[in-house]
């Protein structure tokens, strides 16, 4: 089987054996759910319900009529207790519906399409949209955006990213082996949005069983299964697409400028959902995982689900925990409470004990170059670094500093521990800060 990859890149331990084999499991409808206004990139929502209100499962209870932004729904059917500021796995705080159970599990009207190939890509786009579609792996961009490229920029081939290249994570895994005839029916979906006429799905190479299985359902000649080599961070867009197809996203563009979309397994997967079974995006799948949890599990959870219901369904924790994180350990975000809900973005929650957890201390840059060999994006972290460290942004911008795709392999690798994707984050954050107060 031939592999295809990337330059740069590393290989970290991928730890996934701890729940790879586990089928995704269906957490009991919990008691309470938290859903915050804001869940993606763009616009948050304005609330759409009251205190009080009673909300069944799909109902909106956020939305916003800006382009870039995506509503929100209740999870849960039952009653509005509060509106207010509750903590935020990215946010840190955000303004969030929090609705007690009924233990009705009553849903709003659902209006599938079953027929979809008969649909105009307008509507369907407009459901993808209804449904609050973003991102599944973990960037939670509306799905409806992507899928609506400027008129100049017509996509003529789609991606679909079922590298799940982050250590520990399998929910993606999971999904391409249990639900493979959604994820492809998704796929056949965004093309016609889109008037697509080829697909790739690129899958690592330590997941044989889901090339074999994804590659034994589709029917059509249109759509090819690629084996790609297991690295990090082989999902990223900008490097499937080179990986693939061979294009390379200029600097600061993006994929739709080379004719590209690039979209996760498990968003295909919830894009049959809304439009075959009219359901929006009121739950997800996530890994649950790390030594810190007593069962790790692969889960559907609701949305707005608290990290410790999800927890505590898992077993509990084995310890006092040495760092909570969601997502992946690359890319993902240390967690101070376990009192936050699950979001459309939340793809895993890792637990690590204490003796798991090294706290770094920073030493000065050797100038092994190690940074520079691994950076996928081809740029000088070190060099980016110091910049950053020094309040030196407009410099770092002119080393393309807003060309980091914060994949985190710089300081992976760094023997003096230099802490370069923070500096390299806090650059960005302060040019793109400035270019705001600007325009
Ligand atoms: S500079 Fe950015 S893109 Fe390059 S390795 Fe570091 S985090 Fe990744
Ligand atoms: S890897 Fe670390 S020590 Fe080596 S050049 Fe980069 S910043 Fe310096």
């Amino acid at each position: 089987m031939k592999r295809l990859s990337f330059t740069g890149g590393v290989y970290p331990v991928k730890r996934k054996e701890l729940v790879k084999h586990k089928e995704i499991e269906e957490l009991p409808v919990p008691k309470k759910v938290v859903i915050p206004l804001n869940q993606h990139i763009g616009a948050p929502c304005d609330p759409k319900v009251e205190v009080n209100d009673q909300v069944k499962i799909g109902q909106v209870v956020g939305d916003t009529d800006k382009f870039v932004s995506s509503p929100v729904h209740a999870s849960i059917s039952g009653k509005v207790i509060s509106i207010k500021d509750m903590p935020h796995p990215v946010l840190g705080k955000c303004l969030a519906i929090i609705i007690e159970g009924d233990g009705k599990s009553e849903w709003v009207e659902k209006k599938p399409l079953k027929d979809w190939t008969a649909e105009s890509p307008n509507v369907l786009r407009n459901r993808i949209r209804e449904a609050g579609i973003v991102g599944l792996g973990g960037a939670a961009f509306p799905t409806h955006v992507k899928l609506s490229p400027p008129k100049d920029k017509p996509i003529d081939t789609v991606i679909l990213n079922g590298a799940e290249c982050e250590p520990y994570l399998t929910c993606d895994y999971r999904i391409m082996l249990e639900d493979t005839g959604s994820v492809i029916t998704g796929l056949k979906i965004i093309m016609k949005i889109l008037g697509a006429r080829h697909a790739y799905i690129g899958i690592e190479d330590d997941k044989i069983d889901a090339i074999r299985k994804v590659k034994g359902m589709i029917d059509d000649g249109n759509i090819k299964v690629i084996a790609l080599k297991a690295k990090y961070p082989q999902g990223a867009e900008k490097q499937l697409i080179k990986t693939i197809l061979n294009r390379e996203v200029p600097s600061l563009g993006l994929p739709f400028d080379v004719g590209v979309l690039v979209q996760n397994v498990g968003t295909s997967a919830s894009i049959t959902r809304a439009i075959m079974d009219g359901e929006p995006l009121i739950s997800r799948v996530i890994t649950v995982t790390g030594k810190g949890v007593t069962k790790p599990k692969n889960l559907r959870v609701r949305i707005g689900t608290l990290f410790s219901d999800v927890i505590s369904f898992c077993g509990g924790l084995t310890r006092e925990p040495g760092k909570i994180i969601m997502g992946g350990p690359m890319m993902g975000l240390a967690q101070f409470t376990t009192n936050i809900p699950v979001i459309k973005g939340t793809s895993g929650i890792i637990v690590f004990e204490r003796d798991e957890v090294e706290i770094l201390k920073e030493t000065p840059c050797i100038k092994c170059g190690k940074c520079v060999d691994v950076c996928p994006m081809r740029l000088l972290p070190s060099v980016l670094g110091t910049l950053s460290a020094n309040g030196r942004f407009k410099e770092a911008e002119n080393y393309g500093v807003l060309d980091c795709i914060e994949c985190g392999c710089c300081s992976f690798v760094c023997p003096a521990k230099r802490h370069l994707i923070q500096y390299i984050k806090l650059a960005k954050a302060e040019i793109t800060a400035m270019k705001k107060a600007a325009s």
